[in-house]
């Protein structure tokens, strides 16, 4: 194993206090940092994209791990952190400095497949998870060919992620996550490994593409869950009623139009929306 000094000594050594702007909550436990490395599988000689690898703990998992790493980090006073951590792992990892959220994924890539592993800030992370569930091309193309997603949420945005109908936490994101993916909770991560320490709890997601349901559009997905979860508390035949066509296409399958969005299954949903497209 490549020997490096301990993260805390990194982070001191370049002076990278950590800057609440930039959602910074450094990771510097090891063994835990492995652990999420390993959610993947194997990642040696595989493509890893990781957005804001700041003093570099999750990324020198990865290096170890095998991976070819292209990070982005958006704190430049990270990068000759990240530079002496190339330097030990030579050929394996490339470094840009920019905002994620305004990359073209695809295009760092190269066209390649690649996995997602990420601490995102938290402001972020939401937006570019979206992003790359979006689209209607599938298995992902469009927003990059991601082959999997582990990613650190706080706790309350995993459990939406991961809900079922029925659930305090169902709803958009628990659709969008599950009709065409397959999304768990792959860790719960205490508020103490970080430091600073947030105020909330975290954990870690893992998404994998599965297969589409055919004839189904993923934007009339979008707008039969956004329209019924804009009214969550309301009847399925209040909420859906702007959809056209959405309140036959539930008489169609039998679904009871007094029923509210939070009971209705991501299979439903899909099977409403299949009737729409
Ligand atoms: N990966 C490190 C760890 O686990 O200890 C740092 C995690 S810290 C929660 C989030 C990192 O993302 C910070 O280094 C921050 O500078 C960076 N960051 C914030 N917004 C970003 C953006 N839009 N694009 C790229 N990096 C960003």
């Amino acid at each position: 194993m490549t020997d490096l000094p301990p993260i805390r000594d990194v982070i001191k050594r370049h002076g990278l206090a950590a800057t609440k702007a930039l959602g910074q909550n450094f990771l510097l436990d090891e063994q835990l940092l492995a652990r999420i490395a390993a959610v993947p599988g194997d990642l040696a000689g595989a493509q890893v994209l990781e957005v804001g690898p700041g003093p570099g703990g999750l990324t020198r998992a990865l290096l170890r791990a095998g991976a070819k790493v292209t990070a982005i980090e958006m704190d430049r006073r990270c990068l000759p952190a990240l530079e002496e951590l190339g330097e030990a792992f030579p050929g394996q990892l490339t470094v840009i400095e920019g905002d994620a959220l305004k990359l073209d994924h695809n295009a760092l890539m190269n066209g390649e497949p690649f996995h997602v592993l990420s601490n995102l800030p938290y402001n972020v992370g939401t937006a570019l998870f979206v992003r790359w569930l979006s689209g209607e091309a599938w298995p992902p193309q469009a927003s990059g060919r991601w082959q999997s997603l582990t990613l650190m949420f706080q706790r309350e945005v995993a459990d939406r992620i991961v809900a079922s109908a029925g659930d305090d936490a169902y709803g958009r994101l628990a659709v969008l996550a599950q009709w065409r993916a397959d999304s768990s909770l792959a860790m719960k991560v205490h508020r103490s490994a970080f430091t600073p320490p947030p105020k909330v709890m975290s954990a870690i997601v893992h998404v994998r593409p599965a297969p589409m349901p055919e004839g189904v559009s993923a934007r009339m997905l979008e707008r039969l869950t956004e329209a019924a979860f804009g009214q969550r508390r309301k009847m399925l035949r209040q909420s859906l009623k702007g959809v056209p066509g959405a309140l036959d296409a539930l008489a169609s399958l039998g679904i009871d139009e007094t029923r509210r969005a939070e009971t209705v299954s991501v299979a439903e949903f899909v099977a409403v929306a299949k009737a729409l497209t």
